[in-house]
């Protein structure tokens, strides 16, 4: 079959330089700003930086530190989380959620995900809680937070930290609450991609709770307290305030570009229904406000559809292709194909069209006529 539009120009995943040149020359003006200054790992643009994201995810303290993952893993050096531990976590997610419990030696106990809404079941949760569990790590994947309450509820009946992998949910919100405000710590990254991206890594660890906060930036800086006299074995993980300074630039927008995310899913909604489009759409789970990190399309023929896709220079991604529990490297915890059903079939069927705010209805339009060819042929 040809295409009507086979000379339409390309329709990327993420269209990182519409937002750039939005922006541009308050970015410069707070590069330079950096540049003059000459402090260039944390200092006073990490600082106003930890302000500014606390007090917009409704939290009392925020860490800046080098990446999402490394959130994560200051946060779980911070609970004093180890050998021996068990953290039950999502085996359809990034690597990093249950990569940083490994690398502290403890071991990721996971549970199958809600497969409406692809983040954690809590309904399964207390089944894999054993002596040596230490903490649960709920991931807010593509933008809409995981089902909070029945997860902290069972967390304080069995004395359990609560760590929320929110790299993909910068002011998603859950009843009212923000995104790493309800767990013990949230971990935030600013990877290019994220809605909130610098450019290049850094991430934020948040809390309410002042001593976790004093830990994690003791940790931060190899645990040093003052300089050069070490209180904990830390690490490296500072912000840079180049990293710092884009990103507060951003943060003023955000709001804004969610709202364009937020539109475009809708339009979607629309555009697949009117056309009838066998393809399931995410599911919004009621509980608040999604921040469509990706907007994520099903499908028994998922590679076919990419193919399709990408064929006609629509960009789409399998976010994730082989659940966490079937990892090669996490060979040695003994899972098997099976154990998981509804994280493995998640990974065989579901799919990321483009989401990003500046993404035009006409734009739309093409992705929606291409996805309508595919199901006509
Ligand atoms: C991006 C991401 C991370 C890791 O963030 P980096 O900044 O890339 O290290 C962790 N968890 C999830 C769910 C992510 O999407």
């Amino acid at each position: 079959m040809t295409s009507p539009s086979i000379a339409a120009p390309p329709v990327p995943l993420l269209d990182l330089h519409a937002q750039y040149e939005s922006i541009r020359d308050e970015v410069h003006a707070a590069l330079d700003r950096v540049i003059q200054s000459q402090v260039f790992i944390l200092g006073p643009e990490v600082e106003a930086l930890e302000r500014e994201v606390a007090a917009y995810s409704g939290c009392a303290w925020g860490i800046g530190v080098s990446s999402g993952t490394d959130a994560l893993l200051v946060a779980l050096m911070a609970l004093g989380i180890g050998a021996g531990d068990e953290v039950i976590t999502t085996p359809y997610t990034f690597f990093a959620t249950a990569g940083s419990l490994v690398r502290l030696g403890a071991r990721p106990v996971f549970v199958d995900i809600d497969p409406r809404t692809y983040n954690i079941d809590p309904a399964r949760i207390e089944a894999a809680i054993t002596p040596r569990t230490r903490a649960i790590m709920p991931v807010h994947l593509f933008g809409q937070m995981a089902d909070m309450d029945p997860i902290m509820a069972i967390a304080e009946r069995h004395h359990l930290a609560v760590i929320e992998d929110a790299a993909q949910a910068i002011g998603a919100e859950y009843r009212g609450r923000r995104a790493g405000s309800i767990g013990h710590l949230g971990c935030f990254s600013f990877f290019p991609s994220k809605n909130l991206g610098g450019f290049g890594d850094g991430g934020m660890v948040t809390t309410n709770d002042a001593q976790l906060a004093e830990r994690v930036r003791l940790l931060r800086g190899h645990g040093a307290k003052p300089k050069y006299f070490h209180r904990l074995v830390g690490g490296n993980f500072r912000l840079d305030a180049i990293q710092a300074a884009v990103l507060r630039v951003k943060l003023a927008y955000l709001d804004g570009w969610t709202a364009g995310r937020q539109a475009n899913a809708a339009r979607y909604r629309e555009l697949l229904a009117a056309a009838a489009i066998p393809l399931d759409v995410p599911f919004d789970a009621g509980h608040g406000r999604h921040i469509y990190n990706q907007f994520i399309v099903r499908t028994t023929q998922r590679d076919a559809l990419m193919a399709a896709l990408k064929e006609q220079h629509i960009g789409s991604e399998v976010y994730y292709p082989l659940p966490m529990h079937l990892q090669e490297c996490f060979g040695d915890l003994g899972y098997r194909i099976g154990d998981f059903e509804y994280s493995e079939l998640a990974a065989q069927q579901t799919l990321a069209i483009p989401v990003y705010p500046e993404l035009t209805p006409a734009q739309q339009e093409r992705v929606v006529e291409v996805l309508r060819a595919f199901f006509a042929a």
